[in-house]
């Protein structure tokens, strides 16, 4: 315990629980003051995809703090700013070519929202506003992206402050004992989607919000074959926008830039963050399509904005950020390095009856803990067992992020999403040091008379 542990902070997150002051961080590894090193298992909350203090992004950063740090958005463009809209647009599929910056994954998707709402508007369907989204889902924690995202107990506390909006089942095939490599899946829960549209009336739905792969709400959600395809022709039929929550399955831990560029289908907008400013800066944005942008435009302009948006210091930085993922080829090692882990994970689910799957794409990747394989019952909620075992490898220096599987209030998967520049011998420690971290959970699970099958 340092001192800071034992007195009372005045900071407050989530909750109390005492954490290391943090010293210095560097590539995938992180050291606090009393010089205990971590392994940034989950880059952080999925955001320093690059790994830590880059010296190419940190150098870029200096360059940009020495001609300007801040300009605000209506009184100046920057060149950052206009190199950073022009990259992010040559990554996005043809079309997508107008970007609107923020400061975070909140304020992308609310971003998101506000302009599918002004575009409808300002096509005459003044009646179309409802956005279908999944459940389980996270989309933000804002009131409006709150409203849209399917995490009971983040959600439940602020409903009567919210506009209830519907939702759908994510398409997690594996729970519901459907064969993901079957397009007929896909099918299934596009369908959801089409049922739901007719029931609330098609012309009052807006837009449809998915993440691409899935993040923490879902534990690294892979689409079901022909689910992305399927969607999209669903929202054309009934004239509603698709927006891409990229704001953890961008940044190019997938494999591609976006997560959704895996499969064919594009989106109208999208919302990216985390990865885009890879946590060197607070940096999001809003990609849409060109013509939509231009429609709201026409009609008296986009209401909305942050005041931070577009500041010359994130852009720089985030335009770093894509030279260092493009040169160092980190999209390709997301992809080799993520299977080793992924063949890793899969090796200590032989080993541990209580892991009932592994999933996840390129370094997006999680597994989820069951009581019972056979059933997919969850381990006993009060046990907390997403917690117990973030636990039990925080002591041993390895860092992964939990959740809740499903929808907030049960189960238990636990991301693991090292930095992109994870090599194969840093593959094996995670792995090794998160072998202790379940062994010692299993002994947990048998302190307690859970007994796993
Ligand atoms: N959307 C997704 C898919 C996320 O994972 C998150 C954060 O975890 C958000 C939106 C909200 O981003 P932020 O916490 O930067 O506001």
């Amino acid at each position: 315990m340092t001192d800071r542990q034992n007195s009372r902070s005045h900071l407050f997150y989530q909750t109390d629980h005492p954490r290391p002051v943090l010293d210095r961080a560097e590539g995938i590894y992180m050291w606090d003051v009393d010089g205990n090193r971590f392994i940034d298992g989950s880059s952080g909350a999925m955001v320093c995809n690059i790994g830590h203090s880059n010296p190419h992004v940190l150098e870029a950063m200096r360059r940009q703090m020495e001609r300007s740090t801040f300009g605000y958005r209506l009184h100046f463009v920057t060149e950052a700013s206009e190199a950073l809209a022009a990259k992010t647009v040559d990554l996005a599929w043809p079309g997508m070519d107008r970007v609107f910056f923020v400061s975070g994954g909140s304020e992308a998707v609310e971003s998101a929202l506000k302009l599918a709402r002004q575009y409808a508007v300002a096509s005459g369907q003044d009646g179309r506003w409802k956005v279908i989204s999944r459940w389980p889902s996270y989309h933000g924690c804002t009131l409006g992206a709150l409203a849209i995202s399917g995490y009971d107990v983040l959600t439940d506390p602020f409903r009567p402050m919210m506009q209830a909006m519907p939702k759908v089942p994510a398409p997690r095939a594996w729970l519901d004992g459907l064969d993901p490599a079957d397009p007929a899946t896909g099918r299934h829960y596009a369908e959801q989607l089409d049922t739901k549209i007719r029931e609330e009336g098609a012309d009052s739905v807006l837009a449809f919000i998915l993440e691409p792969v899935g993040g923490a709400s879902t534990g690294a959600l892979v689409p079901p074959a022909g689910y992305m395809e399927a969607v999209r022709e669903v929202c054309d039929r009934h004239g509603v926008l698709l927006i891409h929550d990229e704001v953890m399955s961008g940044g190019g831990r997938t494999g591609r830039f976006f997560g959704g560029q895996n499969w064919t289908a594009a989106p109208d907008i999208l919302a990216i963050s985390k990865g885009f400013g890879a946590g060197y800066v607070p940096l999001g944005a809003m990609v849409a399509r060109g013509d939509i942008v231009d429609r709201v435009i026409a009609k008296g302009g986009f209401l909305h904005g942050f005041t931070y948006a577009g500041n010359p210091l994130a852009c720089a930085t985030g335009l770093a950020v894509i030279e260092e993922i493009e040169r160092q080829g980190m999209m390709a090692n997301a992809v080799s390095t993520g299977a080793l882990l992924k063949a890793g994970l899969a090796r200590l689910m032989e080993r541990f009856a209580f892991i009932g799957d592994v999933r996840g794409m390129g370094l997006l990747l999680a597994f989820e803990l069951v009581a019972d394989r056979r059933t997919k019952e969850p381990l006993p909620a009060a046990f907390r067992a997403f917690d117990r075992l973030t636990e039990a490898a925080y002591q041993r220096g390895l860092i992964i992020y939990p959740r809740r599987s499903r929808g907030g209030y049960a189960g238990d998967h636990l991301i693991v999403a090292p930095p992109m520049i994870t090599t194969p011998a840093q593959v094996e420690e995670i792995l090794g040091l998160l072998g202790d971290a379940l062994a010692a959970f299993a002994t947990e699970l048998d302190e307690a008379g859970i007994r796993c099958t």
